[in-house]
């Protein structure tokens, strides 16, 4: 991959920084401004070496119309406080307007870009629509910095095309995100535990299946757990379920036991009423989910305080471990007690514990962990799966 030194002497170029700034924002304010951070030290670099900085980056998806909630002026501001140095804006990101704002650039300023996403071809199936998209970003710099990690796994044409039109290298994000994920794949450190959590089992199929030959511990929570639990025959009432897995699920279990592989369920659940932040709940065990006073009704929606200690025990004294996907509803404060658990337990790994991106860095950030508690955040949840699945990532490609 080409680093940032592959550019040689950056004094008064026009560097276009394609950045990953996609944050929360909840009525207008950033809830967690771990994206901004993480792009740092490679803003940072190119202000020390003197180069004019452009800052390019998607916030949510608006389709390809200028919707202003997912104005990129907001993370302006909040850039420029990390930064301590003013920042300035372009109201489109491509244009005109965009080139006189590159035109009025000192050395060590820096400009934020409007949401590429704002152009129906960023992000456009056909090729030709992103080339020439990409090549009215490319009038704009003399070199390219893809440091955007959460969107390498996308054949964007900021991301993608943009990389064949100026000479172009990754930023330190990209890099660093790249080493620890090369640990997860390589690394001889035992025990080595995978938690997989979240909503969709369908989602993290690709992982488990790479995954399986190298690791000691495979933990399962979140609404994914009821597809193994229903393939060991319980009955999971309305918990979430996709019957469509079953016979996959089966297989891995099959197969995690030829292996050796120690696969652990919850063995009890945190049963709710309602998919609801206040519903009634209730702990019950794996074979019992129906047998509440909810009956076949009931909603599984968190691991159950038996699991969560054993989880944790795992996960604690593992010298290696990758966690993806809540282990419950953690947006529910009643539910967020397995996931609490499984992100304390991390904090404890005497080696390295990786927090997998997407809603697992939102989870330990919604409660109230400190980044620096965790060996590595990272910043994009499906670019690690789709790394950890040994799919090549479009963006990573074009750098190598
Ligand atoms: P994912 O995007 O697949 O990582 O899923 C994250 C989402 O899974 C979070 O918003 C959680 O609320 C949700 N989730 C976790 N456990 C459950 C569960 N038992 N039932 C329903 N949703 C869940």
């Amino acid at each position: 991959m080409r680093n940032l030194s592959t550019l040689g002497q950056l004094e008064s170029k026009r560097v276009l920084l394609r950045c990953d700034l996609n944050v929360p924002i909840d009525n207008g304010v950033i809830s967690d401004d771990g994206r901004i951070r993480a792009s740092l030290p490679t803003i940072k670099y190119l202000i020390d070496q003197g180069a004019k900085v452009i800052i390019c980056s998607h916030l949510g998806r608006p389709d390809g119309a200028r919707v202003e909630k997912y104005s990129l002026r907001q993370i302006a501001k909040r850039l420029s406080e990390l930064l301590d140095q003013p920042v300035s804006f372009s109201k489109d990101c491509v244009g005109r307007e965009a080139s006189n704002q590159v035109s009025i650039l000192e050395n060590k300023d820096v400009l934020l870009l409007e949401n590429l996403r704002f152009h129906a071809a960023e992000t456009s199936d056909s090729e030709t629509e992103r080339h020439d998209f990409a090549a009215d970003l490319a009038e704009l710099a003399d070199v390219y910095v893809g440091d955007g990690f959460g969107v390498l796994h996308r054949k964007q044409a900021s991301v993608y095309e943009i990389a064949s039109l100026l000479p172009a290298a990754a930023g330190y994000l990209v890099e660093k995100e790249l080493s620890v994920l090369e640990q997860l794949v390589r690394s001889d450190s035992h025990p080595y535990t995978v938690v997989l959590g979240g909503s969709k089992v369908s989602d993290k199929l690709g992982v488990i299946s790479a995954l399986l030959p190298r690791v000691d511990n495979l933990l399962i929570g979140g609404g994914m757990v009821f597809t193994f639990l229903a393939a060991l025959g319980h009955k999971v009432g309305k918990s979430l379920l996709e019957e469509s897995q079953i016979d996959t699920v089966k297989g891995y279990l099959e197969q995690a036991k030829s292996l050796g592989v120690n696969i652990v369920l919850p063995t009890d659940i945190v049963m709710a009423s309602t998919f609801s932040a206040d519903a009634e709940h209730l702990e019950a065990q794996v074979d019992e989910l129906e047998q509440t006073s909810f009956g076949a009704s009931g909603i599984g929606l968190d691991i159950g305080p038996v699991s969560a200690g054993v989880f944790a025990d795992i996960i604690s004294t593992s010298k290696l471990c990758f966690w993806n996907g809540p282990m419950g509803v953690f947006e529910f404060a009643s539910f967020s007690k397995g996931t609490r658990s499984v992100a304390e337990a991390l904090t404890k790994v005497q080696g390295l514990g990786v927090v997998g991106g997407g809603d697992s860095a939102a989870a330990v950030r919604a409660l109230g962990f400190e980044d620096r508690a965790f060996g590595h955040i990272s910043t994009g949840g499906g670019a690690s799966l789709e790394y950890l699945e040994g799919k090549s990532l479009p963006g990573l490609e074009v750098l190598a």
